[in-house]
C-alpha cells in the first residue's frame, strides 16, 4: 500500500474529468451543506450579522431553522502522513451556532471545546446524511476538525483505521473522477 500510494502521490498524471493530479484530489470542499439550495449565493461572513433569514457565507450556513458550521474532516490513509481532507459542513444547535458566531471573529472558538453535530455533507455524494458527529474546536483561525461518531456509519472505520487504496480510489471514483487516467502507468 504504502508504495503503490507514495507512486499516486508523486504522480503527474492528471485526471481526465477536472486536470487535477491524485495528490491534488485528496483535498476536497463542499461549497454549502446539501441542503442549501444552489442559488444561495455566497456572502462575506459578516453577511451573517447582517442578513436575516436564510443565508450562506464561507463558514456559515442558517436555513430556517438549520445551523451548520464549516468543518474539516480528515481520513487518513492507511498508516501514512498522508490524509483525504475534505472540507465539509456541520449541522449543531442554534445554541452553539450563535456561540461559535460570537467567538469566531476573536479566533476564541476552541473555548467551546468539543460540540454534538450532524455531519450534512454526504461522503461520498448519495450517502446517507446527516450523520452523528462530534466537532473539536481548535485555537486561532483553524475549522473545527469533525469526528463521526454514528456507529453505523462506515466513515467511522474509515476515519479511525484510515483508507486502503482501494478504499481511495473507489471514493475518487464516487466523487466523478476518472480512474483509469490517474492510474494507469502508477
Ligand atoms: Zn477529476
Amino acid at each position: 500500500m504504502d508504495r503503490d500510494l507514495a507512486r499516486l502521490m508523486t504522480s503527474r498524471r492528471k485526471c481526465r474529468c477536472c486536470g487535477a493530479t491524485f495528490a491534488q484530489l485528496l483535498s476536497l470542499e463542499y461549497d454549502r451543506p446539501d441542503m442549501c439550495p444552489p442559488d444561495l449565493p455566497k456572502l462575506d461572513n459578516s453577511a451573517l450579522f447582517l442578513e436575516t433569514g436564510d443565508v450562506l457565507t464561507e463558514d456559515f450556513c442558517r436555513l430556517e431553522d438549520y445551523r451548520f458550521i464549516r468543518s474539516v474532516m480528515s481520513l487518513p490513509l492507511g498508516h501514512t502522513e498522508h490524509e483525504f481532507v475534505l472540507g465539509i459542513w456541520c449541522a449543531v444547535s442554534p445554541d452553539h451556532f450563535d456561540t461559535y458566531a460570537d467567538l469566531f471573529d476573536e479566533q476564541e472558538t476552541d473555548e467551546l471545546g468539543v460540540v454534538p453535530g450532524w455531519l450534512s455533507s454526504a461522503v461520498p455524494p448519495g450517502s446517507e446524511i446527516p450523520v452523528a458527529a462530534n466537532l473539536h474546536m481548535l485555537p486561532g483561525d483553524q475549522r473545527p476538525e469533525l469526528e463521526v461518531t454514528d456507529k453505523s456509519s462506515p466513515l467511522r472505520d474509515l476515519q479511525k483505521h484510515g483508507l486502503t487504496l482501494v478504499d481511495i480510489l473507489e471514493l475518487l471514483h464516487a466523487f466523478g473522477h476518472d480512474l483509469p487516467s490517474l492510474v494507469h502507468d502508477a
